[in-house]
């Protein structure tokens, strides 16, 4: 690559104009979300929470959507494309005839790719007048990206903050409160969810889908509000589809085929689905590369799709979300202390739920300090210092390029780099001082999800 090519795959035209949106394109339709009685989720009822034109793109049949332009370019403005990378030296390293890609979404201006969403989100609710928007974080990733968003859209963000982490890590919360945010600990006493776990602990240390069940009440009850969600659903995949729809121009421009493994780590979905679903629709839709092997990575900690039920289970703890049908470990599971704090949820996006069941998607799962290694050694080859949630990707490729050197074969693999870890030296911090632990699940009982 000469640096006039370089330059132009920086170029503002390999913004896509469309997102790809996989509905229509499943192997077989899509269980509908349904409430606790067993009846089917009417579309409009979302719009309690959500603005009509997320909830339309969340049933939407159209294979692809337009991206408004005013999106797009925001999207340039705050560095997309980004950059397609070839890990040189990690192949240098490993002695593999494996060629290694990946997209860089650590660049963007919160350090993920749950900016793409963030924005998409706050442009349709500015546009139908909302003023207010809620949500929740965990390790504070999504969080810091809604604020953003919030910030450039003029809209005010309230953050509810798994509060374990509020009070462990104050540097994404320092950054949501410097976009302009209110960040609030969760379990708060702002709502009946909160007040009520408060109530049987007092030192909860907050979770998840406490903090969603809040952020929902909280719009539910307030004026002008409306709910964010930064993974999961249907339109949040959606707007991550850039990732991968940038993907596949970046590689065409260096004549790249499409390529033989697609790996992601997974929490919700969403990164995973963004890199992966545009190259679904090249090589299986299309017919381009039916071999392409998709692979989805996730805590052994937090095992969802590698040891999870494939059934219908509320998102939230609280049990105010539809029921939504995925791999899950159950509502009330709650994930151990691991450091991707972005990897601890108990279930994961429908859409992908349905690939992994239909085989098209194989899981597999890492323990932490297997993750941290195979990201310390992307540090020092590479020089980029992967999220902990990033790093679950970065063992399996170096897995699989290792493999490829045993057999002696020139795979080309693409992976989702979905974060910088530069916030989550901490975690580092406890690997090289060896206090990493691993946990797995012993069993899951979820017999109270058929009561
Ligand atoms: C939130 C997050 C994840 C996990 O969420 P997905 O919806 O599965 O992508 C992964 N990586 C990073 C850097 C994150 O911030």
């Amino acid at each position: 690559m000469d640096l006039n090519q370089l330059r132009s795959i920086q170029s503002v035209d390999l913004i896509p104009k469309y997102w790809y949106n996989i509905l229509p394109d499943l192997p077989e339709p899509l269980p509908p979300m349904r409430k606790p009685d067993g009846n089917v989720v009417n579309p409009n009822e979302l719009e309690a929470i959500f603005p009509k034109s997320l909830v339309q793109q969340e049933f939407s049949s159209t294979r692809f959507i337009e991206v408004p332009e005013e999106l797009v370019a925001l999207y340039a403005e705050i560095g997309r494309p980004t950059p397609l990378l070839r890990a040189r030296r990690l192949e240098k390293y490993l002695d593999t005839p494996a060629r290694i890609y990946y997209k860089y979404e650590g660049v963007l201006p919160t350090g993920s790719h749950k900016v793409n969403t963030a924005l998409a989100q706050a442009y349709f609710n500015m546009i139908e007048g909302i003023e207010r928007l809620t949500t929740e974080t965990g390790a504070g990733q999504w969080g810091s990206a809604l604020a953003l968003a919030g910030a450039l859209f003029k809209l005010k963000v309230r953050v509810y903050m798994v509060k374990i982490s509020y009070e462990q890590k104050p540097y994404r919360r320092i950054l949501m409160q410097l976009y302009g945010a209110e960040v609030i600990p969760s379990p708060s006493r702002y709502t009946n969810a909160g007040r009520s776990i408060l109530a049987s602990n007092p030192d909860h240390p907050g979770s998840l889908g406490v903090a969603i069940s809040e952020a929902i009440e909280d719009a539910l009850t307030h004026p002008n509000t409306k709910y964010s969600l930064g993974s999961v659903l249907n339109h949040v995949l959606l707007h991550q589809s850039i990732i991968g729809l940038e993907a596949l121009k970046q590689l065409e421009y260096i004549g790249e085929d499409i390529p033989d493994y697609i790996i992601g780590c997974v929490g919700g979905g969403s990164n995973f689905a963004g890199l992966a679903y545009p190259f679904y629709y090249e090589s299986i839709i299309r017919g381009r590369k039916k071999d392409t092997v998709f692979i989805a990575v996730e805590p052994k900690a937090v095992p969802s799709m590698t040891k999870g039920l494939y059934t219908y289970d509320h998102g939230d703890t609280a049990g105010l979300t539809p029921l939504l049908k995925m791999y899950t470990l159950g509502h009330r599971y709650t994930p151990p202390p691991i450091h991707a704090g972005g990897l601890r949820y108990h279930g994961v996006a429908p859409t992908l739920a349905l690939l992994v069941k239909n085989k098209i998607v194989k899981p597999i799962a890492y323990h932490q300090t297997d993750v941290f290694e195979a990201a310390r050694l992307f540090a020092q080859v590479e020089g980029i210092v992967p999220a902990p949630e990033s790093a679950h990707a970065v063992k399996a490729v170096i897995d699989i390029a290792v493999e490829a050197k045993k057999k002696n074969e020139e795979k080309v693999i693409i992976f989702n780099m979905s974060g910088h870890g530069l916030l989550d030296l901490q975690g580092y911090r406890d690997y090289l001082e060896g206090k990493i632990s691993n946990y797995e699940p012993e069993s899951i009982d979820l017999s109270y999800l058929f009561k």
